[in-house]
């Protein structure tokens, strides 16, 4: 098994609008808080490396650019 764990994601509450696209790709690690605002759930911890390609489409569906992963980023070869 290679489900290292990555960082979590991280949501920008002041650009987040709510639609809530996200959580239909990562709802694992993403939540709607009581203002409609998403957050990271918090206890995710960080991010399975088996969920990378749920996270990376999270944050490419976000049409406010809220979400940020450095997790995609970092190159563990
Ligand atoms: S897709 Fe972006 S703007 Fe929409 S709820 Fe998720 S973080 Fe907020």
């Amino acid at each position: 098994m290679s489900d290292e764990l990555l960082p979590p994601p991280s949501v920008d509450a002041t650009k987040c609008v709510g639609y809530g696209l996200c959580h239909d790709y990562a709802s694992r690690y993403l939540e709607m808080d009581d203002d409609g605002i998403t957050r990271v759930r918090g206890a995710a911890g960080g991010v399975a490396a088996s969920d990378a390609e749920s996270i990376e489409r999270a944050v490419a569906v976000c049409p406010a650019q809220a979400i940020t992963w450095p997790g995609r980023l970092v190159d563990s070869g």
